[in-house]
């Protein structure tokens, strides 16, 4: 891998100020999805360093929160302004690791960094409140503190931005932070890490253990009751035993978890927009985010015509290396999902479905996926139930418009849901009965640093970025004095 500053490629865990091997020597591999390369191998820490990681978040809590908002905020916004410096090999980094093109990856990096500017501004707008007292002889106030150490469980999909999304708001408030990062995409968060240690945090604020023992690791967090809250983005599996844990000592939880989104094209709407606005969404990081469309539902009367439109786009995006500027679509993370969109796709078949393009690997890639449409699909078929998590978009029609919203809202899934109308009043009906925590409406790209991200319903609990984002990380106190004494 070829860097402009080689110490942002980091093998160890980072403790307490520290980089660590795992106490017993352990390493795991990482690999290049896109060749198989073997790119590092990184620290294998366990239970013994994640405690170890705890321990000095804990001791490093009270100097970190008595510090005054602005000087929290002054080392954010260091990181911040090293991590743009350092986007080009950031960047390279992620599409090594990861995969997703170029590309992609600088606005990741961009992405990632906007949230900590946006936070250590948050800092320090942390206001309480003065409310109006229940007798004369009382003043009653609520101040707002950090909530306490805090851990993040990250997923590999976007190997920065799902970290500082968390630990931004979480350093912001107050907070120190134990990250333990995907174990497929160490070297971002390792690289982040190396980062947050020049802008200058104290000791045991920021650590980041890399591990394979997922389980341990994460049981490990949620059982030490001075972790006092976790964020964890991944699966709703993992997510809900993580909330199962969690709840023997009432660790505050929040959760970004699976989503199924629709994008619903109506007949009023610009279908050259839906066309861009569908394919984004569903392309983008090869398919592989919790928010790309999973069911693409068309009114009867511009069905085909969206199809067809829809076809020639896909048929244009450019399977390769994300280090070649041609590329659209880079490889899929591993094997596991590539047999996962191939049994989806098989079964979807086996159903009734019928492909419309693309459909199986591709040649000249390892781990990659040609982008493919399939027809004819229904709510019913496990394909439109679970997550797709690849380049595969469903299109299935419907006549009425409480058809689609009803189709749209029949799944166990909330995250975000996307459509494309232009009559007013049926943009506020719909947006209204959409039961999914975000809707873009005419637009497939709806993530920034600016606004609420989250799910209801099985998608999760609790809101990433925005003025809501740090309420996470905080805990209303409220105080009432007394005046007569
Ligand atoms: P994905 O399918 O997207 O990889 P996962 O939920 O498996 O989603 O992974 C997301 C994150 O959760 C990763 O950091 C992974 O290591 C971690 N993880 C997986 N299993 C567990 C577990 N049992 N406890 C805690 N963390 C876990």
């Amino acid at each position: 891998m070829q860097l402009t500053n080689n110490s942002l490629l980091q093998t160890q865990s980072f403790i307490n100020g520290q980089w660590c091997d795992a106490n017993n020597g352990d390493t795991f591999k990482v690999y290049n999805p896109a060749d198989g390369n073997l790119l590092a191998e990184v620290a294998d820490a366990g239970q013994e360093e994640v405690t170890h990681a705890i321990n000095a978040a804990d001791t490093a809590w009270s100097g970190w929160r008595e510090l005054a908002a602005k000087e929290r905020a002054t080392i954010l916004r260091r990181w911040f302004e090293l991590i743009l410096t350092a986007r080009e090999d950031l960047a390279t980094i992620m599409t090594t690791e990861q995969g997703k093109p170029l590309t992609e990856a600088r606005n990741e990096v961009l992405y990632g960094a906007s949230f900590i500017e946006w936070f250590a501004e948050e800092a320090k707008r942390l206001y309480g409140d003065i409310i109006p007292a229940h007798g004369r002889d009382k003043r009653l106030l609520v101040v707002k503190q950090p909530i306490g150490v805090a851990a993040a469980i990250t997923p590999w999909n976007f190997p920065l931005a799902m970290i500082t999304r968390k630990v931004a708001p979480a350093l912001a408030a107050g907070c120190p932070v134990v990250i333990k990062p995907s174990e497929l995409t160490p070297l971002s968060a390792l690289a982040l890490a190396k980062l947050a240690q020049q802008a200058g945090f104290p000791d045991g604020v920021f650590n980041v253990i890399t591990s394979t023992k997922a389980d341990v690791v994460g049981k490990t967090i949620c059982e030490d009751s001075r972790v006092r809250k976790l964020s964890f983005t991944g699966s709703t599996a993992v997510g809900k035993l993580l909330a199962q844990q969690c709840s023997a000592n009432v660790k505050k939880v929040s959760l970004e978890l699976g989503g199924n989104a629709p994008f619903i094209v109506f007949d009023d709407a610009d279908l050259d927009a839906a066309v861009t606005g569908a394919v984004i969404s569903k392309f983008r990081n090869a398919g592989q985010t919790c928010v790309c469309t999973n069911r693409i539902l068309v009114q009867d009367s511009v069905f085909e015509a969206f199809s067809e439109k829809f076809r020639i786009a896909v048929d244009a995006l450019v399977v390769g290396n994300g280090f070649d500027e041609h590329t659209d679509i880079g490889p899929l993370i591993e094997e596991r999902a590539l047999q996962k969109v191939e049994k989806l796709i098989a079964d979807a078949l086996s159903n009734g479905a019928a492909l419309l393009t693309g459909g199986y690997r591709s040649q000249s890639l390892s781990h990659g996926f040609q982008p493919t449409i399939l027809t004819g699909v229904n709510n019913s078929m496990a394909i439109a139930q679970e997550e797709i998590f690849g380049p595969v978009a469903t299109l299935m029609p419907f006549t009425t418009e409480s058809e689609a919203i009803a189709i749209a809202n029949d799944t166990s899934s909330g995250l975000a849901a996307y459509f494309y109308a232009r009559d007013i009043s049926r943009i506020w009906r719909v947006a209204e009965a959409l039961e999914y925590g975000m809707v873009g409406i005419n637009e497939g790209i709806i993530s920034t640093e600016v606004a609420p991200f989250g799910g209801i319903k099985e998608s999760g609990i609790g809101r990433e970025g925005s003025k809501y984002g740090i309420d996470d990380y905080i805990e209303l106190k409220y105080l009432c004095m007394g005046l007569s004494g």
